[in-house]
């Protein structure tokens, strides 16, 4: 496969904006840190042992390519449009995760950094960042909120199996971000020993770029796989966006391809016009741009600045912000977004399960309710490309709890 990692774009520029959005809001200690890490991740894509132990790894451990699957009988029963399932939850670890954070940890060693630390809430990027650790011998350090600690048991027991550290975080709501801004804490003070494994499209630069590269490999595949398969190109791309990185993953393949039409789709919780949501274009009365973890971008904020709480069914959409590289798509209407409850996403993870034996996660169910609505108001011989970032098995007891009520 040719180097993904380099399929050039013409965001984010030399600072690490795109348009508006991105850039570097840190404290000045850390800029040094994230020179040196831009510095070492643009020479590793330019060499290519680093290419090659990387695309190695993902064909012999990983198990990529993952395929593109159609669905027929989903595709018959909605009546319209044809639609195509890039399977991601057939990825090691059961979903994109392990694509970034293998390459970051490909990144630490090749850098010398003995130390990986990460954020995690819901815990899926926790064990993608403690397997690629464990893969390579580096010691890793995951921050948690005690909330999420204790609603995320299984996924905890998984880190510490993997032979990871999981440090509880007991300040402000106990949850994604403030495990975000103690990780943060760590690298300013160990910044020396400590890489710091980054889980979405998000952060200061150059994460969102970095995090973009690595997952471009989904695009990369599926834009050669859909033309073997389907004959043609998507009509549309679909997938769920939470800080972004599947998605945009997705995107960049296509972002050339102007017939392509690009969709995320964002938890819409009980409806976007509640409090209780993390549609963070769905409502623009309480998401506006702003700054969080070092980055400019929509954020969903109070009138007068504090961050607010988000809701979603799925941990992985739960977030205040979203990749600024999402923002830009946005204003330059090269992307559109859209958002599913979480009703309409417990019905299209029903839907795949029964009429395609896939049980998907909650997170990638948003993106199959947007392919509900939308394929039976589309040609019969148009093309929907979705990609099923994950898979549903972590989300039983989750299901179990709400279709029960
Ligand atoms: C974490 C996660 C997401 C959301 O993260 P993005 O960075 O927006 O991709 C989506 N799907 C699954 C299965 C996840 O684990």
């Amino acid at each position: 496969m040719a180097n993904y990692l380099k399929q050039g774009a013409s965001v984010p520029d030399e600072r690490g904006y795109y348009g508006d959005f991105g850039g570097r809001f840190v404290p000045e200690t850390i800029i040094p840190a994230l020179d040196e890490l831009m510095a070492a991740y643009e020479e590793a894509v330019d060499d290519p042992a680093f290419v090659e132990e990387l695309l190695h790894l993902q064909k012999t451990y990983t198990g990529r390519p993952t395929p593109v699957t159609f669905a027929k009988r989903l595709t018959e029963h909605l009546g319209g449009a044809k639609v195509y399932l890039k399977r991601e939850d057939l990825a090691h670890t059961g979903a994109h995760k392990i694509n970034n954070a293998l390459g970051q940890a490909l990144l630490a060693k090749r850098m010398g950094k003995q130390r990986v630390i990460a954020e995690t809430g819901a815990g899926q990027h926790g064990v993608a960042s403690a397997t690629a650790a464990a893969l390579l011998g580096l010691d890793c350090h995951v921050y948690m909120g005690e909330v999420d600690i204790a609603r995320q048991q299984p996924n905890v027991f998984r880190m510490r199996l993997l032979g990871a550290e999981v440090i509880p975080v007991s300040s402000g709501s106990q949850t994604l971000k403030d495990a975000i801004n103690e990780a943060m804490r760590d690298w300013v003070t160990n910044v020396r020993s400590t890489f710091y494994l980054l889980g979405s499209a998000l952060g200061p630069h150059p994460y969102p770029k970095m995090v973009r590269d690595f997952q471009s490999v989904i695009g990369h595949e599926a834009r050669q796989q859909i033309q073997e398969e389907a004959g043609q190109l998507p009509d549309v791309c679909i997938a769920c966006v939470g800080g972004g990185s599947n998605a945009i993953g997705l995107f960049h393949a296509f972002r050339d391809d102007q017939d392509v039409d690009l969709i995320g789709v964002e938890a819409g919780g009980y409806g976007v016009d509640t409090d209780k949501h993390a549609a963070r274009f769905g409502n623009l009365n309480i998401s506006r741009p702003g700054i969080l973890h070092g980055t400019r971008s929509y954020v969903m904020q109070t009138e007068d600045g504090q961050i607010m709480e988000t809701h979603s069914i799925s941990a992985g959409l739960d977030y205040p912000s979203i990749g600024p590289e999402h923002a830009y798509l946005r204003s330059l209407e090269r992307a559109y977004y859209t958002s599913a409850t979480d009703e309409e996403t417990l019905e299209a993870f029903q839907m795949l399960s029964q009429l395609e034996g896939i049980i998907p996660a909650l997170e990638s169910s948003h993106a199959v309710a947007e392919v509900i609505k939308r394929a039976p108001t589309m040609p019969k011989d148009s093309v929907i490309l979705v990609n099923l970032s994950g898979r549903g098995d972590k989300d039983l007891d989750t299901v179990i709890k709400a279709l029960e009520g």
